[in-house]
Protein backbone atom coordinates (compact mmCIF):
# COMPACT_ATOMS: atom_id res chain seq x y z
CA UNK A 1 0.00 0.00 0.00
CA UNK A 2 1.37 3.44 -1.06
CA UNK A 3 1.80 5.44 2.34
CA UNK A 4 0.11 8.26 0.35
CA UNK A 5 -3.02 6.56 1.24
CA UNK A 6 -2.98 6.31 4.40
CA UNK A 7 -5.26 7.37 6.84
CA UNK A 8 -5.44 11.49 7.59
CA UNK A 9 -4.41 13.45 10.40
CA UNK A 10 -7.43 14.42 12.69
CA UNK A 11 -5.65 18.06 13.00
CA UNK A 12 -2.64 19.83 11.08
CA UNK A 13 0.58 19.94 12.19
CA UNK A 14 3.18 22.68 11.95
CA UNK A 15 6.10 21.10 11.81
CA UNK A 16 8.31 24.05 12.98
CA UNK A 17 6.79 24.16 16.07
CA UNK A 18 7.49 20.80 17.01
CA UNK A 19 10.13 20.66 20.15
CA UNK A 20 13.40 19.42 18.07
CA UNK A 21 13.81 16.09 20.41
CA UNK A 22 9.90 14.86 19.50
CA UNK A 23 10.61 15.09 15.61
CA UNK A 24 11.08 11.27 14.19
CA UNK A 25 14.28 10.72 12.52
CA UNK A 26 14.10 9.33 8.92
CA UNK A 27 17.59 6.83 7.88
CA UNK A 28 19.13 6.94 4.69
CA UNK A 29 19.94 3.18 3.80
CA UNK A 30 21.61 2.07 0.61
CA UNK A 31 24.75 0.43 -0.58
CA UNK A 32 28.36 2.81 -1.02
CA UNK A 33 27.69 5.26 -3.33
CA UNK A 34 24.43 5.34 -4.13
CA UNK A 35 24.24 8.74 -2.73
CA UNK A 36 23.19 8.46 0.85
CA UNK A 37 25.79 11.68 1.53
CA UNK A 38 24.69 13.84 -1.45
CA UNK A 39 21.01 13.68 -0.18
CA UNK A 40 21.91 14.10 3.74
CA UNK A 41 23.53 17.43 2.41
CA UNK A 42 20.40 18.48 0.49
CA UNK A 43 17.93 17.75 3.02
CA UNK A 44 19.94 19.16 5.90
CA UNK A 45 21.79 21.70 3.13
CA UNK A 46 23.53 24.71 4.80
CA UNK A 47 22.29 23.38 8.77
CA UNK A 48 24.47 22.11 10.51
CA UNK A 49 25.28 18.02 11.25
CA UNK A 50 25.65 16.80 14.37
CA UNK A 51 28.23 14.46 14.12
CA UNK A 52 28.52 10.74 16.28
CA UNK A 53 32.01 9.50 15.73
CA UNK A 54 32.76 6.49 17.21
CA UNK A 55 36.54 5.66 18.40
CA UNK A 56 36.04 1.79 18.08
CA UNK A 57 36.74 1.90 14.31
CA UNK A 58 39.01 5.01 12.55
CA UNK A 59 38.27 3.71 9.42
CA UNK A 60 34.54 4.05 9.60
CA UNK A 61 32.65 7.41 8.18
CA UNK A 62 30.73 9.11 11.27
CA UNK A 63 27.18 8.83 11.68
CA UNK A 64 25.74 12.02 11.07
CA UNK A 65 22.46 13.21 11.84
CA UNK A 66 20.72 16.79 11.04
CA UNK A 67 17.58 18.58 11.05
CA UNK A 68 16.33 18.17 7.89
CA UNK A 69 13.97 20.34 6.39
CA UNK A 70 11.66 19.56 3.06
CA UNK A 71 8.59 21.77 2.17
CA UNK A 72 6.49 22.07 5.24
CA UNK A 73 8.01 19.18 7.02
CA UNK A 74 10.61 19.24 9.90
CA UNK A 75 12.48 15.32 10.71
CA UNK A 76 15.98 14.34 11.88
CA UNK A 77 17.85 12.72 9.36
CA UNK A 78 20.70 9.88 9.77
CA UNK A 79 23.07 9.46 7.07
CA UNK A 80 23.94 5.59 7.76
CA UNK A 81 26.93 5.65 5.63
CA UNK A 82 29.31 5.66 8.60
CA UNK A 83 27.81 2.05 9.36
CA UNK A 84 29.68 0.65 6.62
CA UNK A 85 32.86 0.32 7.49
CA UNK A 86 35.23 -0.20 4.36
CA UNK A 87 37.78 -2.49 6.24
CA UNK A 88 35.48 -5.18 5.19
CA UNK A 89 34.81 -3.94 1.52
CA UNK A 90 32.14 -5.00 -0.02
CA UNK A 91 30.35 -6.05 3.16
CA UNK A 92 27.99 -3.19 4.31
CA UNK A 93 26.57 -1.76 7.43
CA UNK A 94 28.66 -3.98 9.64
CA UNK A 95 29.19 -1.56 12.11
CA UNK A 96 29.29 -3.13 15.54
CA UNK A 97 26.45 -4.43 16.84
CA UNK A 98 25.93 -1.73 19.34
CA UNK A 99 26.20 1.15 17.21
CA UNK A 100 23.72 -0.19 14.91
CA UNK A 101 21.26 -1.05 17.74
CA UNK A 102 21.91 2.87 19.07
CA UNK A 103 21.08 4.21 15.50
CA UNK A 104 18.00 1.30 14.60
CA UNK A 105 16.73 2.74 18.12
CA UNK A 106 16.27 6.06 17.24
CA UNK A 107 14.93 5.47 13.86
CA UNK A 108 11.16 5.02 12.96
CA UNK A 109 11.33 5.75 9.28
CA UNK A 110 14.12 4.71 6.12
CA UNK A 111 14.70 5.65 2.46
CA UNK A 112 16.20 3.04 1.18
CA UNK A 113 18.44 4.00 -1.69
CA UNK A 114 19.86 2.40 -4.90
CA UNK A 115 21.61 3.75 -8.21
CA UNK A 116 19.15 3.95 -11.09
CA UNK A 117 21.84 3.47 -13.28
CA UNK A 118 23.06 0.23 -12.41
CA UNK A 119 20.07 -1.97 -11.68
CA UNK A 120 19.55 -3.73 -9.01
CA UNK A 121 22.85 -4.85 -7.22
CA UNK A 122 23.48 -7.72 -5.02
CA UNK A 123 24.54 -5.19 -2.11
CA UNK A 124 20.85 -3.86 -2.28
CA UNK A 125 19.40 -7.23 -1.73
CA UNK A 126 21.88 -7.54 1.61
CA UNK A 127 20.81 -3.83 2.44
CA UNK A 128 17.20 -5.21 2.71
CA UNK A 129 17.99 -7.90 4.34
CA UNK A 130 20.01 -6.22 6.86
CA UNK A 131 16.91 -3.88 7.63
CA UNK A 132 14.34 -6.77 7.38
CA UNK A 133 16.52 -8.32 10.09
CA UNK A 134 17.50 -5.65 12.23
CA UNK A 135 14.52 -3.12 11.58
CA UNK A 136 11.44 -5.51 10.97
CA UNK A 137 8.89 -2.07 11.87
CA UNK A 138 10.51 0.22 9.45
CA UNK A 139 8.87 0.07 5.81
CA UNK A 140 11.30 2.19 3.80
CA UNK A 141 10.70 4.82 0.84
CA UNK A 142 12.93 2.75 -2.17
CA UNK A 143 14.32 6.04 -3.64
CA UNK A 144 16.28 5.52 -7.29
CA UNK A 145 18.99 8.12 -7.17
CA UNK A 146 20.76 9.69 -9.93
CA UNK A 147 17.53 9.54 -11.99
CA UNK A 148 18.10 12.95 -13.73
CA UNK A 149 20.94 10.48 -15.90
CA UNK A 150 18.51 8.89 -16.93
CA UNK A 151 17.20 12.02 -19.32
CA UNK A 152 13.57 10.80 -19.41
CA UNK A 153 14.08 8.07 -20.41
CA UNK A 154 10.56 6.51 -19.48
CA UNK A 155 11.14 2.62 -20.76
CA UNK A 156 14.43 2.52 -18.57
CA UNK A 157 12.24 4.28 -15.50
CA UNK A 158 9.59 1.46 -15.57
CA UNK A 159 12.05 -1.59 -16.60
CA UNK A 160 14.39 -0.09 -13.26
CA UNK A 161 11.29 0.28 -11.10
CA UNK A 162 9.98 -2.78 -12.03
CA UNK A 163 13.33 -4.52 -10.84
CA UNK A 164 13.16 -2.64 -7.73
CA UNK A 165 9.99 -4.34 -6.45
CA UNK A 166 12.39 -6.98 -6.08
CA UNK A 167 12.93 -6.00 -3.00
CA UNK A 168 9.59 -6.16 -1.60
CA UNK A 169 9.05 -2.46 0.31
CA UNK A 170 6.91 -1.76 -2.31
CA UNK A 171 6.83 1.03 -5.85
CA UNK A 172 10.08 2.93 -5.77
CA UNK A 173 9.98 7.15 -6.64
CA UNK A 174 12.98 8.12 -8.77
CA UNK A 175 15.15 11.36 -7.61
CA UNK A 176 18.29 12.87 -7.82
CA UNK A 177 20.12 14.42 -4.93
CA UNK A 178 22.40 16.41 -6.56
CA UNK A 179 20.04 17.89 -8.91
CA UNK A 180 17.44 18.13 -6.63
CA UNK A 181 14.38 16.47 -9.33
CA UNK A 182 12.01 14.17 -7.22
CA UNK A 183 12.02 15.87 -3.90
CA UNK A 184 8.49 16.34 -4.49
CA UNK A 185 7.79 13.01 -4.91
CA UNK A 186 10.18 12.03 -1.47
CA UNK A 187 8.23 14.55 0.53
CA UNK A 188 4.52 13.02 -0.89
CA UNK A 189 5.42 9.83 0.12
CA UNK A 190 7.01 11.08 3.46
CA UNK A 191 4.41 13.18 4.79
CA UNK A 192 1.83 11.36 5.29
CA UNK A 193 3.81 8.37 7.32
CA UNK A 194 5.58 11.97 9.54
CA UNK A 195 2.28 14.06 10.10
CA UNK A 196 0.83 10.04 11.77
CA UNK A 197 3.50 9.71 13.63
CA UNK A 198 3.77 13.28 15.02
CA UNK A 199 0.00 13.18 15.69
CA UNK A 200 0.21 10.33 17.73
CA UNK A 201 3.48 11.62 19.38
CA UNK A 202 1.60 14.84 20.19
CA UNK A 203 -1.09 13.34 21.30
CA UNK A 204 0.68 11.01 23.55
CA UNK A 205 2.63 14.33 25.27
CA UNK A 206 0.01 16.55 24.88
CA UNK A 207 -3.62 14.78 24.94
CA UNK A 208 -6.01 16.18 27.41
CA UNK A 209 -6.36 12.71 29.46
CA UNK A 210 -8.72 14.07 32.06
CA UNK A 211 -9.88 10.84 33.20
CA UNK A 212 -7.01 9.46 33.74
CA UNK A 213 -4.47 10.72 36.65
CA UNK A 214 -2.17 7.71 36.07
CA UNK A 215 0.79 8.33 34.28
CA UNK A 216 0.37 12.08 34.22
CA UNK A 217 2.84 13.43 36.46
CA UNK A 218 6.17 12.21 35.02
CA UNK A 219 7.37 11.82 31.59
CA UNK A 220 5.41 9.33 29.30
CA UNK A 221 7.36 6.47 28.55
CA UNK A 222 8.27 8.67 24.66
CA UNK A 223 9.57 11.24 26.40
CA UNK A 224 11.71 9.64 28.83
CA UNK A 225 13.21 7.26 25.87
CA UNK A 226 14.09 10.36 24.41
CA UNK A 227 18.15 10.84 25.05
CA UNK A 228 18.75 13.71 27.80
CA UNK A 229 20.48 16.83 26.28
CA UNK A 230 22.52 18.36 28.41
CA UNK A 231 24.54 21.40 27.88
CA UNK A 232 27.44 22.40 29.70
CA UNK A 233 27.85 26.16 29.92
CA UNK A 234 30.27 28.58 31.87
CA UNK A 235 33.42 30.91 31.75
CA UNK A 236 36.67 29.94 30.68
CA UNK A 237 38.59 28.23 33.37
CA UNK A 238 35.40 27.07 35.87
CA UNK A 239 36.18 23.39 34.88
CA UNK A 240 33.79 22.63 32.11
CA UNK A 241 36.42 20.12 30.40
CA UNK A 242 37.23 18.59 33.23
CA UNK A 243 33.61 18.15 34.55
CA UNK A 244 32.99 16.45 30.92
CA UNK A 245 35.59 14.20 31.38
CA UNK A 246 34.28 12.91 34.92
CA UNK A 247 31.12 12.68 33.43
CA UNK A 248 32.13 10.80 30.52
CA UNK A 249 34.48 8.06 32.59
CA UNK A 250 34.93 4.89 31.02
CA UNK A 251 31.87 5.39 29.14
CA UNK A 252 33.08 7.57 26.98
CA UNK A 253 31.26 7.21 23.64
CA UNK A 254 32.61 9.84 21.20
CA UNK A 255 34.42 13.31 21.40
CA UNK A 256 36.90 15.56 19.46
CA UNK A 257 37.06 16.73 15.94
CA UNK A 258 38.93 14.64 13.64
CA UNK A 259 41.52 16.05 11.24
CA UNK A 260 40.32 17.35 7.85
CA UNK A 261 36.74 17.38 8.23
CA UNK A 262 34.69 20.48 8.68
CA UNK A 263 32.15 19.98 11.77
CA UNK A 264 30.10 23.03 13.38
CA UNK A 265 29.02 20.57 16.22
CA UNK A 266 30.74 17.47 17.90
CA UNK A 267 28.49 15.65 20.05
CA UNK A 268 29.52 13.85 23.04
CA UNK A 269 27.32 10.79 24.68
CA UNK A 270 27.46 8.61 27.33
CA UNK A 271 25.10 6.27 29.43
CA UNK A 272 24.13 7.19 33.41
CA UNK A 273 21.81 4.76 35.25
CA UNK A 274 20.51 3.39 31.64
CA UNK A 275 20.08 6.37 30.22
CA UNK A 276 21.34 8.28 27.28
CA UNK A 277 22.90 11.70 27.65
CA UNK A 278 24.46 13.78 25.02
CA UNK A 279 26.59 16.79 25.69
CA UNK A 280 25.30 19.62 23.65
CA UNK A 281 27.78 21.44 21.77
CA UNK A 282 30.94 20.16 23.54
CA UNK A 283 33.33 21.61 20.22
CA UNK A 284 31.99 25.31 20.95
CA UNK A 285 33.70 26.05 23.89
CA UNK A 286 36.33 22.94 23.64
CA UNK A 287 37.94 24.46 21.23
CA UNK A 288 37.31 27.98 21.50
CA UNK A 289 38.13 28.22 25.24
CA UNK A 290 41.17 27.01 23.95
CA UNK A 291 42.20 29.22 21.59
CA UNK A 292 40.59 32.34 23.34
CA UNK A 293 40.12 32.80 27.19
CA UNK A 294 38.65 35.75 27.32
CA UNK A 295 34.97 37.15 27.08
CA UNK A 296 34.89 36.83 23.34
CA UNK A 297 33.80 32.85 24.07
CA UNK A 298 30.89 33.81 25.97
CA UNK A 299 28.79 35.10 23.88
CA UNK A 300 29.43 31.31 21.76
CA UNK A 301 28.65 29.49 25.06
CA UNK A 302 25.15 31.88 25.70
CA UNK A 303 24.13 31.66 22.10
CA UNK A 304 19.83 31.18 21.90
CA UNK A 305 20.85 27.89 19.07
CA UNK A 306 22.90 26.24 21.65
CA UNK A 307 20.30 26.34 24.26
CA UNK A 308 17.59 25.82 22.46
CA UNK A 309 19.31 21.90 21.94
CA UNK A 310 19.74 21.31 25.48
CA UNK A 311 16.89 19.92 27.90
CA UNK A 312 18.96 20.87 30.68
CA UNK A 313 21.85 23.67 31.28
CA UNK A 314 23.97 23.12 33.48
CA UNK A 315 26.12 26.66 35.08
CA UNK A 316 29.44 26.06 36.02
CA UNK A 317 30.61 28.52 38.50
CA UNK A 318 33.97 28.73 40.05
CA UNK A 319 34.02 28.33 43.95
CA UNK A 320 37.42 29.93 44.60
CA UNK A 321 36.45 33.04 42.29
CA UNK A 322 33.23 32.86 44.27
CA UNK A 323 35.27 33.19 47.72
CA UNK A 324 37.62 35.88 46.46
CA UNK A 325 34.97 38.03 44.75
CA UNK A 326 31.66 39.95 46.26
CA UNK A 327 28.77 38.12 44.32
CA UNK A 328 28.20 34.34 43.24
CA UNK A 329 27.67 35.08 39.53
CA UNK A 330 29.29 37.82 37.43
CA UNK A 331 27.09 39.61 35.28
CA UNK A 332 27.83 37.33 31.66
CA UNK A 333 26.50 33.96 34.38
CA UNK A 334 23.46 35.55 35.31
CA UNK A 335 23.00 36.43 31.85
CA UNK A 336 23.58 32.93 30.39
CA UNK A 337 21.29 31.53 33.85
CA UNK A 338 18.32 34.00 32.77
CA UNK A 339 18.63 33.32 29.13
CA UNK A 340 18.30 29.59 29.30
CA UNK A 341 15.30 30.39 31.39
CA UNK A 342 13.79 32.33 29.08
CA UNK A 343 14.45 30.05 26.36
CA UNK A 344 12.37 27.42 28.77
CA UNK A 345 15.41 24.70 29.82
CA UNK A 346 16.00 23.58 32.82
CA UNK A 347 18.53 25.10 35.11
CA UNK A 348 20.95 23.53 37.68
CA UNK A 349 24.20 25.54 38.91
CA UNK A 350 27.38 23.65 39.55
CA UNK A 351 29.56 25.23 42.13
CA UNK A 352 32.95 23.78 40.90
CA UNK A 353 36.50 23.39 42.39
CA UNK A 354 35.37 23.47 46.34
CA UNK A 355 38.36 21.31 46.86
CA UNK A 356 40.34 24.69 46.85
CA UNK A 357 38.29 25.99 49.88
CA UNK A 358 39.00 22.66 51.70
CA UNK A 359 41.39 23.48 54.08
CA UNK A 360 39.32 26.47 55.11
CA UNK A 361 36.58 24.22 56.32
CA UNK A 362 34.28 25.73 58.95
CA UNK A 363 35.79 28.79 58.13
CA UNK A 364 33.44 31.53 57.40
CA UNK A 365 34.57 31.49 53.81
CA UNK A 366 33.49 28.04 53.13
CA UNK A 367 30.40 28.57 54.62
CA UNK A 368 29.87 31.95 52.94
CA UNK A 369 30.18 30.11 49.47
CA UNK A 370 28.03 26.94 50.56
CA UNK A 371 25.47 29.47 51.91
CA UNK A 372 25.36 32.27 50.02
CA UNK A 373 25.18 31.10 46.22
CA UNK A 374 21.89 29.69 46.36
CA UNK A 375 20.84 32.81 48.12
CA UNK A 376 22.11 35.43 45.51
CA UNK A 377 21.26 32.87 42.70
CA UNK A 378 17.84 33.57 43.75
CA UNK A 379 17.97 37.57 44.38
CA UNK A 380 19.19 37.54 40.71
CA UNK A 381 16.58 35.27 39.30
CA UNK A 382 13.38 35.51 40.91
CA UNK A 383 11.33 34.17 38.38
CA UNK A 384 12.62 31.12 39.00
CA UNK A 385 12.58 29.39 42.48
CA UNK A 386 14.79 26.86 43.90
CA UNK A 387 17.24 26.43 41.23
CA UNK A 388 19.26 23.48 42.00
CA UNK A 389 23.42 24.15 43.36
CA UNK A 390 25.41 21.20 43.39
CA UNK A 391 28.72 21.73 44.94
CA UNK A 392 32.13 19.31 43.59
CA UNK A 393 35.43 18.93 42.65
CA UNK A 394 35.71 17.96 39.42
CA UNK A 395 39.40 17.90 39.68
CA UNK A 396 39.32 14.82 42.12
CA UNK A 397 36.69 13.23 39.47
CA UNK A 398 34.02 13.58 42.15
CA UNK A 399 30.62 14.73 41.48
CA UNK A 400 29.23 13.03 38.88
CA UNK A 401 26.82 11.62 40.83
CA UNK A 402 25.56 14.70 42.41
CA UNK A 403 25.68 16.47 39.35
CA UNK A 404 23.88 13.86 37.33
CA UNK A 405 21.17 13.35 40.03
CA UNK A 406 20.28 17.19 39.99
CA UNK A 407 20.37 17.26 35.80
CA UNK A 408 18.12 14.22 35.58
CA UNK A 409 15.61 15.57 38.07
CA UNK A 410 15.59 18.23 36.79
CA UNK A 411 14.67 16.70 33.50
CA UNK A 412 11.74 14.79 34.77
CA UNK A 413 10.29 18.00 36.12
CA UNK A 414 10.64 19.63 33.14
CA UNK A 415 9.05 16.81 31.75
CA UNK A 416 6.13 16.84 33.90
CA UNK A 417 2.67 16.49 33.25
CA UNK A 418 0.10 17.30 35.15
CA UNK A 419 -3.74 16.11 34.49
CA UNK A 420 -6.46 18.70 34.26
CA UNK A 421 -8.46 16.94 36.39
CA UNK A 422 -4.88 16.80 39.39
CA UNK A 423 -4.57 20.87 38.58
CA UNK A 424 -7.84 21.45 39.35
CA UNK A 425 -8.29 19.57 42.50
CA UNK A 426 -5.48 21.79 43.48
CA UNK A 427 -6.55 24.61 42.10
CA UNK A 428 -9.46 24.40 44.56
CA UNK A 429 -7.13 23.68 47.63
CA UNK A 430 -4.98 26.80 46.91
CA UNK A 431 -7.79 29.02 46.18
CA UNK A 432 -9.56 27.45 49.29
CA UNK A 433 -6.02 28.19 51.76
CA UNK A 434 -5.39 31.32 50.24
CA UNK A 435 -8.36 33.90 50.71
CA UNK A 436 -5.97 36.12 47.80
CA UNK A 437 -8.64 38.19 46.06
CA UNK A 438 -7.30 39.38 42.59
CA UNK A 439 -7.64 43.24 42.32
CA UNK A 440 -8.57 43.19 39.10
CA UNK A 441 -12.01 42.81 40.46
CA UNK A 442 -14.36 40.16 39.45
CA UNK A 443 -11.75 37.95 37.23
CA UNK A 444 -11.55 34.54 38.48
CA UNK A 445 -10.25 31.35 37.17
CA UNK A 446 -12.45 28.79 35.67
CA UNK A 447 -9.67 26.28 35.19
CA UNK A 448 -6.27 25.68 34.52
CA UNK A 449 -5.21 23.02 32.36
CA UNK A 450 -1.86 21.72 30.83
CA UNK A 451 -1.40 22.39 27.75
CA UNK A 452 2.19 20.89 27.07
CA UNK A 453 5.55 19.57 29.43
CA UNK A 454 8.78 20.54 27.99
CA UNK A 455 9.06 22.71 29.90
CA UNK A 456 5.13 22.79 31.57
CA UNK A 457 2.93 25.16 30.28
CA UNK A 458 -0.35 26.01 31.53
CA UNK A 459 -3.15 27.75 30.36
CA UNK A 460 -5.62 29.51 33.04
CA UNK A 461 -9.10 30.34 31.76
CA UNK A 462 -10.71 33.27 33.60
CA UNK A 463 -13.96 34.48 33.50
CA UNK A 464 -14.76 38.18 33.59
CA UNK A 465 -13.58 41.37 31.66
CA UNK A 466 -10.36 41.67 32.43
CA UNK A 467 -7.14 39.55 32.85
CA UNK A 468 -5.59 38.50 36.33
CA UNK A 469 -3.12 40.54 37.31
CA UNK A 470 0.83 39.70 36.73
CA UNK A 471 1.08 39.69 40.72
CA UNK A 472 -1.79 36.83 40.46
CA UNK A 473 0.19 34.68 38.42
CA UNK A 474 3.49 35.12 40.11
CA UNK A 475 1.86 34.09 43.01
CA UNK A 476 -0.19 30.67 40.91
CA UNK A 477 3.41 29.94 39.72
CA UNK A 478 5.11 30.07 43.26
CA UNK A 479 2.56 27.82 44.24
CA UNK A 480 2.51 25.09 41.71
CA UNK A 481 6.79 25.34 42.15
CA UNK A 482 6.32 25.06 45.54
CA UNK A 483 3.76 22.28 44.98
CA UNK A 484 4.80 19.91 42.38
CA UNK A 485 8.31 20.81 43.58
CA UNK A 486 9.24 22.03 40.17
CA UNK A 487 12.49 24.07 41.74
CA UNK A 488 14.99 25.43 38.27
CA UNK A 489 12.16 24.39 36.02
CA UNK A 490 10.76 27.64 33.69
CA UNK A 491 7.38 26.64 34.08
CA UNK A 492 4.75 29.44 31.96
CA UNK A 493 1.10 30.43 33.03
CA UNK A 494 -0.81 31.78 30.48
CA UNK A 495 -4.24 33.00 30.90
CA UNK A 496 -7.62 33.40 28.39
CA UNK A 497 -10.86 35.35 28.90
CA UNK A 498 -13.75 33.33 28.74
CA UNK A 499 -17.35 34.49 28.44
P1 LIG B 1 27.15 7.31 -0.36
O1 LIG B 1 28.38 6.47 -0.31
O2 LIG B 1 25.93 6.47 -0.50
O3 LIG B 1 27.05 8.30 0.75
O4 LIG B 1 27.23 8.14 -1.73
P2 LIG B 1 27.69 9.65 -2.01
O5 LIG B 1 26.68 10.60 -1.55
O6 LIG B 1 29.07 9.80 -1.48
O7 LIG B 1 27.68 9.64 -3.60
C1 LIG B 1 28.44 8.73 -4.34
C2 LIG B 1 28.68 9.34 -5.71
O8 LIG B 1 27.44 9.46 -6.43
C3 LIG B 1 29.28 10.72 -5.67
O9 LIG B 1 30.24 10.83 -6.69
C4 LIG B 1 28.10 11.62 -5.94
O10 LIG B 1 28.48 12.82 -6.55
C5 LIG B 1 27.24 10.79 -6.86
N1 LIG B 1 25.83 11.12 -6.78
C6 LIG B 1 25.08 11.26 -5.68
N2 LIG B 1 23.80 11.59 -5.99
C7 LIG B 1 23.76 11.66 -7.35
C8 LIG B 1 22.72 11.96 -8.29
O11 LIG B 1 21.58 12.23 -7.95
N3 LIG B 1 23.06 11.93 -9.60
C9 LIG B 1 24.32 11.62 -10.02
N4 LIG B 1 24.55 11.62 -11.32
N5 LIG B 1 25.31 11.34 -9.16
C10 LIG B 1 25.05 11.36 -7.84
P1 LIG C 1 37.17 25.07 31.05
O1 LIG C 1 37.92 26.18 30.40
O2 LIG C 1 35.93 25.56 31.72
O3 LIG C 1 36.94 23.87 30.18
O4 LIG C 1 38.09 24.60 32.29
P2 LIG C 1 39.08 23.36 32.41
O5 LIG C 1 38.36 22.11 32.65
O6 LIG C 1 40.06 23.41 31.29
O7 LIG C 1 39.81 23.72 33.78
C1 LIG C 1 40.55 24.93 33.96
C2 LIG C 1 41.59 24.72 35.05
O8 LIG C 1 40.93 24.48 36.30
C3 LIG C 1 42.45 23.50 34.80
O9 LIG C 1 43.77 23.81 35.23
C4 LIG C 1 41.84 22.44 35.70
O10 LIG C 1 42.79 21.48 36.09
C5 LIG C 1 41.36 23.24 36.86
N1 LIG C 1 40.22 22.61 37.53
C6 LIG C 1 39.10 22.09 36.95
N2 LIG C 1 38.29 21.57 37.89
C7 LIG C 1 38.91 21.77 39.10
C8 LIG C 1 38.56 21.43 40.45
O11 LIG C 1 37.53 20.84 40.78
N3 LIG C 1 39.46 21.81 41.41
C9 LIG C 1 40.62 22.44 41.10
N4 LIG C 1 41.43 22.76 42.11
N5 LIG C 1 40.96 22.77 39.84
C10 LIG C 1 40.12 22.42 38.84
Amino acid sequence: TSPIHSKAPQKPIDFTKVDINLLPTVMIIGRPNVGKSALFNRLIRRREALVFNTPDDHVTRDIREGLAKLGDLRFKVLDSAGLETEATSGSILSRTASMTANVLARTQFAIFLIDVRSGLHPLDQEVGKWLRRNAPGINPIVAMNKSESLHNDTNSFAEAAIEAQILGFGEPIAISAETGLGVTALYEALRPMLVDYMVKVLDDNGGEDENSDQNSDSCKVDESKLPLQLAIVGRPNVGKSTLLNTLLQEDRVLVGPEAGLTRDSVRAEFQYQGRTVYLVDTAGWLQRADRQKGPASLSVMQSRRNLMRAHVVALVLNAEEIAQASRSMTHAEVVIARRALEEGRGLVVIVNKMDLLKGKRNSAIYKKVKEAVPHEIQMVIPQVTGIPVVFISALEGRGRAAVMHQVIDTYEKWCLRLSTARLNRWLRKVMSRHSWKDNSAQTKIKYLTQVKARPPTFVAFVSGKAQLSDTYIRFLTKSLKEDFDLGGIPIRIMQRVVP
